[in-house]
């Protein structure tokens, strides 16, 4: 027992760690970005923490009669642009300092994609894994329950992310709308189709990184057609991605989830794959030949897309990793310090603020639908998402090349801009 309680202990330690280094990597470069730019020192004050950050605490009925009190968190960090927007996380790692640092994340994603929203971001420490439909069914109308106040269409508008989806998403909308009184299904992204969900919403992140990889693999010269690609996570994000690069003709030679990594050299059978993964992104558990993870970052090929977890590529491995472009469909998957070095290297790194954009993107369309109340197709909506990509993809490139900087310095200059130049506007600086 003293043990395992060891062990969780410096588990706990190590995320905290992990955490605080995010939090305080982002907010590293954002003022790298804002010196660049040229802006004063309260900007970034301004910026380096969310203008509000909620903790709730919400107690709820178990299927076996006991009530268990979860703790949640809603950040908004900056809604100087227009309302706040980002996902809500489901995971026992969830902390305060890991929603203040994603919610920063949104806010520069909005800025690139040029969106008219701030950042948000909200998460329960919980184990959805571990619980039956009707908890987790009550645990979602009590999270909204309990930040109500300070959400809504043209407040803040939460969407799913990690171990959370449509269905959640369908019981927030659903609660939301009778405390409110009205069917208000702009207060929430990435439901159900027949509740006002958007068309290509489910892939639409995948979607996004598959154009990114296009345009990056257009610069450095590499035919798509049988380039060597290695994915980790088989998720939402890895999982599409790996059926539209098979699609284009690209070969995926490895994949991975939270247990390990399916390697071959010819061409996995994404098909196979994606038939037998489960709800949560896993399927090598069905193979005994598997690889590890970190083999699987430093296999030899043309590009590598880390969609899983942080911190991934780092000053230990850095120098191992083979690939000429590294698109970051994760969030912050690689460190300041292994960025610099692959930068020197002249690895083309497209950093996850760009590169994971899509989503957002087209739950801002599906809010836009929803206040319009007219709905697009999916040809619509696929259309309209490349323009906004391959826009931001040019933006981020051109300043990357004007300014001699690299693509993660060039993204956040981007996404602060706006920003920064909209709380200028409003007089908060
Ligand atoms: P997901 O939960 O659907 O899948 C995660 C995948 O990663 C699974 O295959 C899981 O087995 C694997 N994984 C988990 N822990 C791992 C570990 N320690 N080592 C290796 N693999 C591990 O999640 P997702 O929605 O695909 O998101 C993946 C990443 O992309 C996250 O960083 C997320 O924040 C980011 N992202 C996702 C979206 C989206 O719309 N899904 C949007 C923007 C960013």
């Amino acid at each position: 027992m003293g043990n395992s309680e060891d062990t969780n202990k410096n588990k706990d330690e190590v995320e905290k760690e992990e955490n605080k280094n995010v939090l305080q990597s982002t907010r590293t470069v954002i003022k790298r970005a804002l010196d660049r730019l040229g802006y004063p020192q309260e900007v970034f004050e301004l910026m380096k923490e969310p203008l509000r950050m909620l903790t709730v605490r919400i107690p709820i009925r178990m299927d076996d009669g006991s009530i268990h009190i979860f703790t949640g968190f809603r950040a908004q960090h900056n809604d100087a642009v227009g309302p706040t927007k980002g996902g809500v996380r489901f995971h026992p790692d969830v902390s305060e300092t890991e929603v203040k640092a994603l919610s920063i994340w949104m806010s520069l994603k909005a800025g690139i994609v040029d969106l008219p929203y701030g950042g948000g971001k909200g998460g329960i420490i919980c184990d959805p894994r571990e619980m039956s439909f009707p908890e987790l069914e009550r645990l979602s109308r009590g999270y909204v329950r309990a930040i109500s106040q300070i959400v809504g269409p043209t407040k803040d508008i939460p969407a799913p992310d990690v171990f959370t989806n449509s269905q959640i998403m369908a019981w927030m909308m659903d609660e939301y709308s009778r405390i409110k009184e009205f069917d208000s299904p702009g207060f929430i992204t990435g439901k159900p189709i027949v509740l006002g969900g958007s068309h290509g919403r489910e892939s639409a992140t995948a979607k996004g990184v598959t154009i990114c990889i296009r345009e990056a693999a257009k610069k450095k010269g590499i035919n798509l057609e049988g380039a060597r690609i290695v994915i980790q996570g088989f998720g939402n994000a890895g999982s599409f991605l790996a059926k539209f690069m098979h699609d284009t003709g690209a070969k995926v030679i490895a994949i991975s989830d939270v247990y390990g990594g399916l390697h071959d050299p010819d061409g996995l059978d994404i098909d196979y794959l994606l038939d037998r993964r489960d709800s949560f992104g896993t399927v090598t558990k069905l193979f005994k030949d598997t690889i590890s993870n970190s083999e699987l970052l430093e296999l030899d090929c043309d590009i590598l897309v880390p969609a899983a977890i942080e911190n991934q590529i780092t000053k230990e491995n850095v120098q191992k990793i083979k690939a000429e472009i590294i698109v970051e469909a994760a969030n912050g998957p690689t460190t300041i310090e292994a960025t610099e070095h692959l930068n020197e290297r002249g690895v083309l790194l497209v950093p996850d603020v760009l590169a994971s954009a899509g989503g957002v993107t087209v739950s801002y369309f599906e809010w836009v639908q929803n206040n319009q109340g007219y709905y697009w197709t999916e040809e619509e909506v696929e259309e309209r998402l490349e323009k906004v990509m391959v826009s931001a993809f040019d933006n981020v490139y051109k300043v990357a090349t004007s300014r001699k900087v690299d693509m993660r310095l060039a993204a956040y200059m981007v996404g602060v801009r706006k920003m920064a130049e909209a709380s200028r506007f409003r007089g908060w600086i």
